[in-house]
């Protein structure tokens, strides 16, 4: 068993889970047991856009629930829990990919020169094919120009060194 800080489980989620999963982790955590209609209750969501969350949590052993019979009606009511151990190296799991491919990313720009013309709807053209299209933008047809990654590597350096601290 290792201590488990709440915070650090919701912000790993945020970065694999999406929006979606966040919010139903967040309220797990503060309250486990909560049933499927309750959880799209506090998030003003519809119930079966909740249960395909849980599902895809339950897919990935993140969470686990509990079936209770209500005697009168014969109803079946669902109560969640957050499996943290598993939520917890799983998320470092999806982390530690996101930053590898981080690193790649960073390595190629890093180390190629590519062509772009500008527009965030076009690709990006290594030289070759840029020769190829006679620097041309395929796409639209606009002049390509070499591309400055120094931002881009700059805000691929923050997202790891973020990361990073997560996995810490
Ligand atoms: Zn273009």
């Amino acid at each position: 068993m290792y201590y488990v800080d709440p915070s650090e489980v919701v912000k790993l989620t945020e970065v694999f889970g999406g929006e979606e999963a966040t919010q139903v982790v967040k309220l797990l955590l503060e309250a486990p047991g909560l049933s499927d209609e309750e959880l799209a209750e506090r998030l003003g969501v519809d119930v079966k856009q909740v249960r395909k969350t849980l599902h895809k949590l339950l897919e990935l052993s993140l969470v686990t629930y509990t079936v209770t019979y209500e005697k009168e009606n014969g109803k079946r009511t669902f109560r969640w829990r957050l499996q943290l151990e598993q939520l917890v190296s799983t998320v470092r799991g999806q982390a530690i990919k996101i930053i590898e491919r981080l690193k790649m990313l960073r390595d190629f720009y890093g180390s190629s020169v590519v062509y772009w013309c500008g527009k965030s709807s076009c690709r990006k053209l290594e030289f070759s094919a840029a020769v190829d299209h006679f620097f041309k933008c395929p796409s639209c047809g606009d002049p390509l120009q070499p591309f400055d990654p120094s931002e881009m590597l700059k805000s691929i350096d923050e997202k790891i060194s973020e990361l990073s601290k997560l996995l810490r």
